[in-house]
């Protein structure tokens, strides 16, 4: 990941637009596994590095605590994820070839400043 969109999100449609890799899902997707807030695809999103200098998503999101700090999309956290995915948290997509899109078959960038307390807090991205 990444960033991740809580409970606190009022399905207000201000970051979808936002995100340059088009990672952040609707809630009526149907590849959004929840009903009422939207969701950052883990496997997508680059947290915007080479895009812009913090996220886009919480720039744009005018909900305090909705976007969040998830963990680095990397190989040190496959663990995390594939539990994620299984207990329904993610929906990280399947490749044909490739199968389930976890860090080890592709990992993705993350901002290096940020440290891993914050983001096992799931601090608010809009406070850092
Ligand atoms: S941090 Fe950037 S890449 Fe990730 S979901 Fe938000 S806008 Fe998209
Ligand atoms: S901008 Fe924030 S409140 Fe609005 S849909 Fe996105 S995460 Fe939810």
């Amino acid at each position: 990941m990444a960033v991740m969109i809580t409970d606190e999100c009022i399905v207000c449609d201000a970051c979808a637009q936002e995100c340059p890799v088009a990672a952040i899902l609707a809630d009526g997707d149907e590849k959004n596994p929840f009903d009422e807030k939207y969701y950052v695809k883990p496997e997508s999103c680059v947290e915007c590095v080479g895009h812009a200098d913090a996220p886009r998503c919480a720039e744009a999101c005018p909900t305090e605590g909705a976007i969040v700090w998830d963990m680095p999309y990397t190989t040190d956290y496959e663990a995390y994820y594939t539990a994620g995915h299984e207990s329904g948290t993610y929906a990280i997509r399947e490749h044909k070839k490739k199968g389930i899109m976890f860090p080890s078959v592709k990992a993705q960038p993350f901002m290096e400043n940020i440290d891993i307390a914050t983001r096992e807090a799931h601090g608010n991205v809009g406070n850092f």
